[in-house]
């Protein structure tokens, strides 16, 4: 299905790729943008138009958000995409520049004033790699919102699944320091702990976050080993555990799952108040509800499968009408960086402040027609620029003049996967263009 926009711009029902076709030959329509692809149409305005209702599904994961449309009337799905996060990226590209700092702060040069302790984290903070995540979908939400009618929007919001039932500790690092911490940590533990002391078992008074087994005596800040407890008896365990306090039986319960698996995690709950805030309703599911679902559809498991299944609103006889899932992947936007060093941190190289060149900039999606040589035909890919005509092109040089822009640098990489869906027959661009391995290049 390919997106259809209005003579005015406004978005109007998805149509098949065929039609599509046919009114860009006969001129009724033009190109708007290639990923995903969209038509504008040259005569038509919304008013004249019948629009139908259609949700915006959203399964969002730690590497991979599935993203899907449904259209309501016709219980079709009508978009089907995949995006590739780059958390670990960030992440990566964070300690290097930590590592940079220190480095240059125990040196002998120019004085760079110490900082530590002189921070101030802002309810709700969340970690890059992490905010990136909420960002990435949320950028797609109002992308996809742009081309496509959509009225209402469906989230997984919390996991239910089996695993999460016998350990609904939310796997590990989400609750570490650093990653996550604040309120989240809190109300998972006020929860679990029924809003009480768990020494005196007092309601109604203040409460504080506790280490069954102290820091000062090896113990973690995992969740397993926090309670909630009043001032006084906080003060009165003082440095002895749990156990040593009289209440060895904690240790078991702060393992124990919580029951009602109530906690969600950061990320998600940082989502669902981006989409809350559009002001279109917004549903929300359990990984449970995703999950019998698909059971019932008797799908594969797949991202994009997953988030057509979240929620109630899941009609029974859901069909797929696209033929191959886009896959987007988060590319970021280059670097900052304008010295480039040796293994030794010695500046070797600077860049020019000057981005674009010859029309090009990196990351600029285009179009090679190379008529002679070595790499004589037709090449697709995500450029890299030189301020020599000798541009990088999927491993090879190429001068400007061959290439024609296809879509422009937007920090992200496209491809198409066929095959998941009901008919394996490519969308558009048309397969000329799209050569085995060549459309999807992430540098
Ligand atoms: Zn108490």
């Amino acid at each position: 299905m390919i997106f259809v926009l209005s003579s005015d711009g406004q978005p109007l029902d998805p149509c098949h790729e065929a039609r599509a076709r046919k009114l860009l030959k006969a001129g009724r329509a033009a190109v708007w943008r290639t990923y995903p692809f969209t038509i504008r149409l040259k005569n038509r305005t919304r008013a004249e138009s019948v629009v139908h209702n259609h949700w915006l599904k959203l399964d969002p994961g730690s590497l991979i958000t599935g993203i899907a449309i449904v259209q309501e009337d016709t219980d079709r799905v009508v978009f089907a995409a995949e995006l590739t996060h780059r958390g670990q990226a960030i992440r990566d590209a964070l300690i290097a520049r930590r590592a940079v700092r220190w480095s240059r702060r125990q040196r002998h040069t120019r004085y760079r004033s110490a900082r530590f302790l002189n921070r101030r984290r802002p309810r709700g903070w969340l970690a890059p790699s992490l905010a990136h995540r909420v960002l990435t979908t949320e950028t797609w939400m109002r992308r996809l919102r742009a081309v496509c009618p959509i009225t209402a929007m469906s989230m997984e919001l919390v996991r239910f699944d089996t695993q999460a039932l016998q350990n609904p500790e939310i796997r590990g690092v989400a609750y570490q320091r650093g990653t996550l911490y604040g309120w989240e940590v809190w109300n998972y533990l006020l929860t679990k702990w029924n809003h009480r002391c768990a020494y005196c078992g007092a309601t109604g008074v203040r409460l504080e976050q506790e280490h069954l087994i102290p820091r000062s005596r090896g113990g973690s800040d995992r969740i397993t080993n926090l309670t909630v407890a009043c001032r006084p008896c906080n003060e009165r365990k003082g440095n002895q555990t749990a156990a040593e306090f009289g209440f060895p039986h904690l240790m078991g319960q702060a393992k124990a799952p919580l029951k009602d698996a109530a906690a969600a995690n950061s990320v998600r709950w940082a989502l669902y108040q981006r989409l809350v805030a559009t002001g279109l309703p917004v549903e929300v599911g359990t990984g449970g509800r995703t999950k019998w679902n698909r059971a019932r559809l008797g799908w594969d498991k797949t991202h994009w499968r997953d988030a057509a299944c979240v929620g109630t609103s899941t009609p029974d006889g859901l069909r797929v009408a696209v033929d191959s899932v886009l896959l987007i992947v988060a590319t970021g936007h280059g670097t900052r960086r304008m010295c480039g060093t040796n293994a030794s941190g010695f500046p070797i190289r600077h860049r020019r402040r000057q981005k674009q060149w010859f029309g090009f900039r990196t990351g600029d999606l285009v179009r090679a027609n190379i008529p002679i040589g070595k790499y004589a035909g037709t090449h697709v890919g995500r450029v890299a620029v030189r301020s020599r005509p000798a541009f990088k092109l999927n491993g090879f040089d190429v001068h400007p003049k061959y290439l024609r822009l296809i879509q422009r640098a937007d920090g992200y990489a496209y491809g198409y996967r066929n095959g998941d869906t009901a008919a394996p027959t490519p969308c558009f661009p048309s397969t000329r263009d799209r050569r085995p391995g060549s459309m999807l290049v992430s540098d």
